[in-house]
C-alpha cells in the first residue's frame, strides 16, 4: 500500500491504520494534520519529513480511530461538543479495550507504538466552531460545522485546493446508530447545509478512503438518507452498532456487474470493484437506528 499519497502540491492524503487515512494541508505559514489515527503507526514521523512548519493538529470528530496519535502533538483542535467523547475514548480503560479488538493482529512495533500513546502526556485542546478560519498562510481553511455522525462533527472547507475534508461525515457509508449520534433529519441539514458551499471542481477527502469523492456522494447520500425504508432495510451487526438497520442505494447494478448481492459481500469484494462506483457515489449506504428516525 502507498502510505502516502500525495493529492495536490500542498495536500497529502496518509494512510495511518485499521483503514483510516489522515490528511496534511502544509500552507506558506503553517501546516494542519487533519486527524491523528490510530496511533500506531509512523505517522508524526512522516509528518514531520513532509513539513518543517509550525504543525496545527484537529480532529474532525472525537471517536478513537480519529484522535489517538494525538499524543504525539503538543495541542489538538475539536468541536467542544466532541470533548466528551474525546476524554472517553482517551481514557485508559477505552485505549486498552481497542488495544484488544483491533490491534490483536498487529505487528509488534504498532503495539508498542499505541501503548505509548497511553504513557504520554495529554495534549492541550482548543476549540473550533461553525465558521472559523484556520490561516495556514497561502491557504485559509473554513470550519464547517456537520453534526450527524458525532453532535461536534465538523467539515473543513479548502478553497486553495478546492477539496473538503469531512472526516466520518461524508462517505459511501456512514454511521448515523452510535448513542452519540444525532438524528437522521440534522445529519441531512448538515450535509444540504455543506453542499452549497463548493462547487463541481471540488472533491469530499474522506478519512476511510484511499481517493477523494466527488460532490454527488453528498446529494446522494442525501436522497439516501430522505429515502430510508424500515422494510428495504437490513439489521446490521456490529459490537458498536445495537439495535441498527442498513439501508442502502445502488446494490442492484453491482449485483448484476460484480455478483454482488448484499452489503457484506460488497465489502468483501471491495478491492475488485471499480473505485468509480464510490468516487461517483453510485453506491450509498446508511446504518441507523429506529430511534434516529424521529
Ligand atoms: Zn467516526
Amino acid at each position: 500500500m502507498n502510505k502516502t499519497v500525495k493529492l495536490s502540491d500542498s495536500v497529502y492524503h496518509m494512510y495511518e491504520s485499521n483503514g483510516v487515512y489522515c490528511t496534511l494541508i502544509i500552507g506558506s505559514e503553517k501546516a494542519l494534520l487533519v486527524d491523528s489515527g490510530f496511533g500506531c503507526s509512523d505517522l508524526p514521523e512522516r509528518v514531520s519529513t513532509l513539513t518543517d512548519k509550525p504543525l496545527m493538529v484537529l480532529n474532525t470528530h472525537g471517536h478513537f480511530d480519529h484522535i489517538q496519535a494525538n499524543s504525539f502533538f503538543s495541542s489538538v483542535l475539536i468541536h467542544k461538543d466532541d470533548v466528551p467523547l474525546l476524554s472517553k475514548n482517551n481514557s485508559i480503560l477505552y485505549k486498552l479495550a481497542f488495544y484488544l479488538l483491533y490491534l490483536s493482529k498487529s505487528s509488534n512495533a504498532d503495539k508498542k507504538r499505541y501503548l505509548k500513546t497511553i504513557t504520554l502526556r495529554k495534549p492541550k485542546i482548543a476549540y473550533i466552531q461553525d465558521g472559523d478560519v484556520i490561516d495556514l498562510g497561502t491557504i485559509a481553511i473554513t470550519v464547517v460545522g456537520t453534526p450527524g455522525h458525532t453532535k461536534g462533527s465538523v467539515c473543513l472547507l479548502d478553497p486553495v485546493n478546492h477539496f473538503v475534508y469531512s472526516g466520518d461525515t461524508v462517505s459511501n457509508h456512514v454511521w448515523i446508530c452510535l448513542k452519540e449520534s444525532m438524528s437522521v433529519q440534522t445529519y441531512m441539514e448538515s450535509l444540504e447545509k455543506l453542499l452549497p458551499l463548493m462547487d463541481d471542481s471540488y472533491q469530499i477527502v474522506s478519512a476511510h478512503s484511499d481517493v477523494p469523492l466527488r460532490t454527488v456522494v453528498i446529494g446522494n447520500m442525501i436522497r439516501c438518507c430522505g429515502n430510508i425504508d424500515v422494510r428495504k432495510s437490513t439489521a446490521y451487526i456490529h459490537p458498536f452498532c445495537k439495535k441498527s438497520f442498513l439501508y442502502c442505494e445502488g446494490l442492484e447494478p453491482l449485483m448484476a456487474q460484480y455478483g454482488v448481492r448484499s452489503f457484506e459481500e460488497l465489502f468483501d469484494k471491495i478491492d475488485i470493484i471499480d473505485k468509480d462506483v464510490f468516487r461517483n457515489g453510485e453506491f450509498v449506504s446508511v446504518v441507523y437506528r429506529k430511534d434516529k428516525l424521529r
